[in-house]
Parts: C-alpha cells; structure tokens; sequence
C-alpha cells in the first residue's frame, strides 16, 4: 500500500462522459464535435446533474480530489435562461458536493460561432449575448459560493473564435483574484481562422486582452510559434495538457518540454471524459515527448506527479497543500508489484476507493449506464 497525493483534473466537460467508448464515426474534430452538440442539445439541469455525479465519482475512485468544470452549457434549448440562470452551474456545484470532490467551476464565456458568426442551433444554449452579461451572471454565482472551502468559481474564454476580439478583456478581468482559464490552439483550423481575421495567433491576441498572468490556464497549447511559447512563459501562465483526449480528437502533440523550459507550469485534464485516468494523462505526457523528440526522459516522475497533484490545485484555485490533505492510496496490486515509481505504471483501477465516498464503485457504473442511457435516450 503506498500513498498517494490527491490528484487534480485540471480539464473537464463532464457531461462528454456520454460520448465515452461510443462509435461517433471517423473525419475530424469537427465532424466529433458535431455528435458532441448532440448530447449538449438534449441536456437539462437535471439529466446533467444525474449525469455529473456518477462522472465526479468515477473520478473520486480514481484518487481525484478536485476538478475544473469547464463550463459552458449555460441556458435552455433555445438559449433562454432557465428560472435560476446559474441552473446548470449550479447543478455540478451540487454534484461535485454529493461525492465529496472539490470543484473549481469554470464559467466559460461563449457567444460566438467564429470570427464575425453568431452563435447557431445548440449553440444559443451556450451565449449570455455579450460579455457584460456573462460577467453579471458570474458575479452572482461566485457571490453565492464566496468563503466555500469546496468550491472556487472562476472564468474562462472558451477560445478566441468564442468570444469577439474586443469582449476578451471583460472576460480576462472579471474575477480578477481567480483562476482564468482558455482553449489554445487546439486545432491548426483555430490558428488559421484567428490569423486571417486578426492578423494574430490566439495567444497573442489573448495577450493583448491582458490574459496571460500567473492565475491563467492555457489548455491544450498544442499548435504554438516560438512567441507563444515565450508568451505563456513570460507570464508562468499554465499549460493544461490532456493527452488522452488530444489523442481520441487528433489534436496533435504540445509542446510540453518547450514551454516547461520557458516557464510555463504544467498541469493535467481528463477533458472529454474518454478515460478519467490521470496517471495515464501524466504518463502519457513523457510518451508523446519520446514519440516526437525520438528520446527518454524529458519529463521525470518528480515533475509528472507535481502536475498531476499541487501544480493541480492550485491552478484551480486551492492550496497546493490540499493534495497532502486528499492523499489517497495505491493497492498492491499485479500490475504495481515490484515497481519503484509507481507513475509509469499505475491505472486509475489502483486506487483504493476513498473511504468518504458515498458509493460503491460498482453502484457507479449502475449509475453511470442510467445516465449516459437517459441521455441518449433523448438524442
Ligand atoms: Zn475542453
């Protein structure tokens, strides 16, 4: 038995969990995205609460301690504020909370197709109409969990062909003492459509907003110049890397080690849900570094499991010395036996269940087939 710090998943959309282990059909990103939309169409604060708790405990069981819900799925099906406009918020706040796992909700601004295109179908769901209207519905969901020792609400720009050039600086300043997080050039199609409408990449168009600061997350940072690099480097911004799903979406491989070298702090996500496996994230990390680099040992296990634990937490807002606090423990397991350093070898299926956890694993995968059932049920 070996203890271990709490991990931190940095990158979520927990309701992705629908699309896991399901045939979505081969082309590229966008041609996944648009099933992804499907889910997101049929979605209510309750299917995704119902959805979100058995996703959260999957996480729970697999030695996760805190998440960032990276959240955009804000109104009804036509785009609509439901009751409370905080509903679905509101609704993974509550899930996060039902399984004991602390939750830094990231509320994402969304109000734009792409460069000059309005939001359409699903995408309605997403917009608050501009980014002042955004910032006074955050303001109200932070005010209500302000001194919650569980829970940190923070911003987030969905990308650069999310939110207008000029509405990135309401969005970067509006909760000026939380984490602030960013899709970054995940797609090379990204790059290309920021660069012909701005004449910019996203970070640097980011950068001119007054994005980049020790508080802010770039996730993905795939496809970056030189000047990107330095940028969130400069800043000691963080890079969330989630490689399990940037493999599943053919995203392409980040330069990790680079932006290390520059400055920039490590972190990791689960983000599509494909698998919730953060060692499997950390690990994969040094093995797409060996892939492209053509050598071993860019990353250590030391430096690995920093980014996987308390470069975790605090990029969401928590003290980094909560991972010590959500410890949990490795089995001795066949797959362990023998192994010094359990990170190049490790699975989420390692992890003992943690003792405060409201369920039984196996109640969670009941739980888990009734939910993604409900949901596609709908679709
Ligand atoms: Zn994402």
């Amino acid at each position: 038995m070996t203890s271990h710090p709490g991990l931190a998943n940095c990158h979520s959309h927990a309701f992705h969990r629908a699309l896991r282990g399901r045939d979505v059909g081969g082309g590229t990103f966008w041609a996944w995205r648009d099933r992804m939309y499907a889910v997101a169409a049929v979605l209510d604060p309750d299917l995704l609460h119902d959805l979100a708790v058995a996703t959260y405990a999957e996480m729970r069981l697999a030695g996760i301690g805190v998440v960032g819900e990276f959240h955009y799925l804000h109104h009804g099906p036509d785009g609509t504020a439901y009751d409370d406009p905080n509903a679905t918020g509101e609704a993974l706040i509550a899930a996060a909370r039902e399984v004991g796992l602390r939750i830094c909700l990231l509320d994402t601004c969304y109000l734009a197709a792409g460069f000059g295109v309005p939001v359409d179908g699903v995408q309605r769901r997403f917009s608050d109409g501009d980014a002042d209207a955004w910032a006074a519905r955050v303001h109200d969901l932070a005010a209500r969990h302000a001194g919650a020792d569980d829970v940190v609400v923070g911003a987030a720009i969905h990308s650069v062909r999310a939110v207008p050039p000029g509405q990135l600086a309401t969005v970067a300043h509006a909760l000026p003492d939380a984490p602030l997080h960013v899709h970054v050039s995940e797609q090379p199609q990204e790059n290309a459509d920021c660069l012909a409408a701005t004449g910019h990449t996203p970070v640097a168009l980011l950068a001119d907003a007054g994005a980049w600061t020790s508080r802010t997350t770039a996730v993905h940072a795939t496809h970056l110049s030189d000047a990107d690099i330095t940028t969130l480097g400069d800043a000691t911004a963080y890079a969330c890397f989630c490689p399990t799903t940037e493999a599943e979406l053919a995203d392409g491989v980040g330069p990790s080690a680079r932006l290390r070298d520059a400055g920039a702090r490590l972190t990791l996500g689960s983000d599509s849900n494909t698998v919730i496996d953060l060692f499997a994230e950390a690990r994969a990390v040094e093995m797409h570094e060996r892939l492209v680099s053509g050598s071993r040992g860019t990353w250590r296990a030391s430096a690995l499991t920093e980014a996987a634990t308390r470069s975790g937490y605090a990029s969401l807002g928590f003290a980094p010395d909560l991972a010590d606090a959500d410890a949990v423990t490795l089995r001795d397991s066949v797959r362990l036996a023998g192994a010094t350093e359990p990170l190049w070898a490790a699975t989420a299926a390692d992890v003992e269940p943690p003792k405060n956890l409201p369920y039984e694993a196996a109640d969670v995968a009941v739980m888990l087939r009734r939910a993604v059932g409900a949901i596609w049920e709908r679709v």
